[in-house]
């Protein structure tokens, strides 16, 4: 991640202006990497002048990150006062969401926005917008980013969420949960449910997906000696007979963003769908 200041000095050395700085205006500047390819729509981050410090720290860590890989190419709108973000607690968690001022040709970026921690108590991210706080650590900032990138959470969802999501009524795809409506299955069954994994192709045969009792049934969830394969996730735990799986056994950072954990399957899968 390369980004710039206008205002400030700066202090991260390489970047590159945009040629094209036709729409480039008092407080607002537009700095690009390398990351940048063509085609790409650059996430605009919204950073308060003058207390931004913190998170150019953090987007500094960012570019080291396994997830940078996939998601790494910034502009940057300055804003002075918060009040102009226009940003609300929606919902009984209290997550923000902003009524941001866009140009039609940024109806189609995400939008990253950060905020002062006086004004925000919780980060939350939507398909196009996600708030944090300026003081957010480059782990919180890539569990957001995750869900953009197509990854659900691993811990249970707040039975709101759930009700959807588990019951297969989500808007992004989910490569990293599957739900099933119950833990036992027959062969045909399993096989199925191989089929339609995100991760199949890490699983070299269906029956690594489930053990056999005496009578043939199986019961899903994998041996703990399976690396990727069927695991048991939190995600639908507030939905009655909804279970959800991941790929991995451990946690990862879909389930708590602190551990930091991206299993190289996440990564794999990311490439897929680019
Ligand atoms: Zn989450």
């Amino acid at each position: 991640m390369l980004v710039t200041q206008t205002a400030q000095s700066n202090q991260l050395t390489s970047f590159h202006w945009l040629e094209d700085l036709s729409h480039q205006q008092a407080g607002y500047a537009v700095a690009t990497g390398a990351a940048c390819r063509a085609g790409d729509r650059p996430v605009q981050l919204w950073l308060p002048e003058g207390r931004a410090a913190p998170v150019l720290e953090t987007l500094e860590q960012w570019s080291q990150h396994p997830l940078a890989e996939f998601l790494n190419c910034f502009s940057v709108r300055w804003y002075q006062d918060a009040e102009d973000l226009k940003c609300q607690a929606i919902g009984n968690r209290g997550s923000q969401q902003c009524d941001l001022a866009l140009l039609p040709r940024e109806l189609q970026q995400h939008q990253l926005v950060f905020v002062t921690a006086e004004a925000l108590s919780i980060a939350s991210a939507t398909h196009w917008q996600m708030v944090m706080p300026t003081s957010a650590s480059v782990d919180l900032l890539a569990h957001e980013a995750g869900h953009w990138l197509g990854f659900a959470d691993e811990y249970a969802m707040s039975t709101t969420l759930a009700v959807d999501y588990c019951n297969g009524r989500y808007q992004h795809p989910s490569v990293n949960v599957v739900t099933t409506t119950t833990n036992h299955v027959t062969s045909a069954e399993l096989q199925a449910l191989w089929q339609r994994l995100p991760w199949r192709d890490a699983v070299k045969d269906w029956r690594e997906l489930a053990q056999q009792d005496g009578k043939g049934v199986w019961r899903l969830g994998s041996d703990n000696s399976v690396k990727v394969g069927l695991f048991a996730s939190n995600t639908c735990a507030a939905v009655a007979n909804v279970y959800s799986w991941k790929p991995v056994a451990r946690m990862t950072a879909m389930e708590y963003h602190d551990v930091n954990v991206w299993p190289p399957i996440y990564l794999e899968l990311l490439r897929t769908l680019e």
